[in-house]
């Protein structure tokens, strides 16, 4: 894996609610210059960072798309064990949280939570208090959310469904290369907006097999998501130099099963023929003149050091 690169994308987590070992909950982490940003914060969120030998507590902020669980219930693991002081964990000044109205009570309420742990540890492994602490930064609208040594995060809002508000996605700038990430939506005007000019744009996408739509459960699943058919649409019309799914939403019911991969893209070949990438897990974005496509081979580098 090259580390000459100064702006890289990996996928944490590229799943949804559904607890797959192969799809972790929804997570990304950009690494921009000289910082590190993690977009959501799922489930196994801290173990794809250990697997990737990233410190969880070198996260310089975490940014959160909306507050479905499946996109927040990695946060204690993200704040607590990156607190830890060791290898793994090793923060050193204040967790920092940025997210739209409603990021504040949520880290407020998991600070009551956790008041025990936090009690205990700064008794017990006199763990610094300053890097437990929580600084948050909360939005009601687009704009630019976080800027800093050349790196600059704009929030853009989402359509997530009328009673999933707020929902938003991320547009990240660094070095005139542009990443984006649509966040949980269904199909948008607002993500061609931001997305227009991207080297990589990163969809959600959701996909069922046409015997499943009459499941009103599906129904209502797949009005909150784009469909492949919808995502290509958003490729055709934004032009990134790659495109990319996260958050896949393959849906299946006990009798019927999910749709495969070659399904999705033959679905987003309908609207679509750029370049085009299924993510996975650990599935690395190197972003310089051209975007590159690397894989990790889920090495445990950061086992290497001992307690
Ligand atoms: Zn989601
Ligand atoms: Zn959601």
């Amino acid at each position: 894996m090259s580390d000459t690169c100064d702006f890289k994308v990996t996928l944490l987590g590229t799943g949804v609610p559904i607890p797959s070992p192969d799809r972790f909950g929804p997570s990304t982490l950009v690494e921009a210059g000289d910082q590190k940003l993690l977009i959501d914060a799922g489930r196994g969120a801290t173990m794809r960072l250990y697997q990737l030998g990233v410190p969880i507590g070198h996260i310089d902020a975490l940014f959160l798309t909306h507050f479905h669980s499946d996109h927040t219930s990695g946060i204690p693991d993200v704040w607590l064990t990156g607190w830890l002081q060791s290898y793994f964990g090793d923060r050193r000044g204040p967790f920092r949280v940025i997210g739209p109205i409603g990021t504040a009570r949520l880290m407020r309420k998991l600070e009551e939570a956790y008041a025990a742990d936090i009690k205990i540890r700064l008794e017990d492994e006199k763990l610094p208090f300053e890097a437990v602490a929580i600084l948050v930064d909360e939005y009601d609208r687009d704009g630019v959310v976080h800027d800093k040594n050349g790196v600059k995060v704009i929030a853009f809002e989402v359509d997530h469904g009328d009673a999933i508000k707020p929902a938003y996605g991320y547009r990240i700038e660094y070095k005139e290369r542009v990443a984006v990430i649509s966040g949980d939506t269904r199909y948008n005007e607002n993500v061609i907006k931001y997305g227009t000019g991207a080297d990589l744009l990163i969809h959600e996408v959701a996909i069922a097999k046409s015997e499943l739509m009459s499941d009103t459960y599906i129904q209502r699943i797949m009005a909150h998501h784009t469909t492949a058919h919808d995502a290509g649409i958003v490729f055709e019309r934004t032009k990134p130099k790659l495109a990319a799914y996260t958050h896949l939403a393959f849906l299946a019911s006990p009798q019927i099963p999910r749709a495969s991969v070659a399904e999705l893209i033959a679905e987003t070949r309908q609207t679509y023929s750029g370049p085009l990438e299924v993510g996975e897990d650990l599935m690395r974005f190197e972003i310089g003149e051209t975007v590159k496509v690397r894989r990790c081979d889920f090495q445990m580098r950061g086992s290497k050091t001992t307690l």
